[in-house]
């Protein structure tokens, strides 16, 4: 398992799910693994590796049970998936995943498009997730966290209310979550709100891990990253090369972009543990099998300021 100590933000790279759903490309098995292998080299303590969604919704995460279990023969590193259901939370366990990461919209309209579930059904089938969990010894060190995706804002429902996302958060906290991803899925966040949101999330989770997954479409993304940071949290989201871009937005720019969210925490000295030579190499690696599909980073096109330190692990 990953040694996170020292660690002052843990990077959690979403790449090979978040970033990988996003694209037409179908990336073989043995490509994605020489990715995620290239991510782990650099020092990534977390990587969200795919998601347990029916194959015929999204044939890029068709694959996700080998990719889970060959993660987890790799190695050096905390293997986290997406499930949206209980059959999803099911196959995840049984591939041994170390992190399974519930999806639910804060925006109901959302949820019921994405998952055919309001949100009372939703919560009902995380805490059965929660108690399959708690049946078996096996998944004790397993962490069930529980995400609330356009928490700033849907493109369905447009705006939404605050207090619907510390509701929930309520909700996944008394129904026993380990962690709790709050996520600005479609870029509408801006840091104040950030702020305000993720303050009284740290509230209501009380002493529980809480991450934060933005996107970067309108430019903010980094911005709220690090308006997070200042309010207490620890766990940053993020996508190697900004893949993630938005279906209703073509064009659009995806998720935080991995390399310069590490460039900003390391350049303001705090310890991510990650490499950002090694990263570019795996940007490389991860360039090579994505068949032209474009990519973003503003650290990729500048390179290090003169005499930044190579950060993290040792060559
Ligand atoms: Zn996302």
């Amino acid at each position: 398992m990953a040694d996170t100590d020292g660690i002052d933000v843990l990077v959690h790279e979403v790449g090979p799910r978040d970033g990988l759903q996003a694209t037409q490309v179908l990336m073989p098995t043995d490509a994605k693994l020489e990715w995620i292998t290239a991510l782990r080299d650099s020092g990534l303590q977390k990587i969200q590796v795919g998601s347990f969604v029916p194959p015929k919704l999204l044939p890029q995460m068709a694959d996700s049970a080998d990719v889970t279990k060959s993660a987890k023969e790799l190695g050096g590193f905390k293997v986290s998936v997406l499930v949206p259901n209980l059959k999803g939370a099911e196959l995840a366990l049984a591939a041994g995943a170390d992190e399974l990461n519930f999806v639910m919209s804060a925006s109901e309209e959302h949820n019921l498009k994405n998952v055919r579930k309001t949100h009372e059904q939703s919560i009902e089938d995380f805490t059965r997730i929660i108690e399959l969990k708690r049946s078996n010894d096996d998944f004790r060190d397993v962490t069930i966290s529980g995400g609330l995706s356009t928490c700033f804002g849907c493109t369905i429902a447009g705006p939404i209310a605050e207090e619907i996302v510390f509701e929930l958060t309520r909700a996944y906290v008394e129904a026993g979550a380990d962690r709790i991803g709050i996520a600005d899925t479609v870029g509408y966040g801006n840091p104040v709100q950030v702020k305000r949101i993720f303050s009284e999330v740290l509230d209501i989770a009380d002493g529980i891990n809480v991450g934060a997954h933005f996107h970067d479409t309108r430019g903010l993304g980094l911005a709220n990253a690090f308006a997070a940071f200042e309010v207490g949290v620890r766990e940053l989201d993020g996508c190697l090369g900004g893949l993630g871009g938005c279906p209703y937005a073509p064009g659009a720019t995806g998720n935080v972009v991995t390399e310069d969210l590490v460039f900003m925490l390391e350049s303001m000295g705090l310890q991510t543990g990650i490499n950002l030579d090694r990263l570019m190499e795996a940007r490389a690696v991860m360039e090579k099998h994505l068949g032209g599909e474009p990519t973003h980073g503003a650290y990729a096109k500048a390179g290090a300021p003169k005499g930044f330190p190579s950060a993290g692990l040792a060559a």
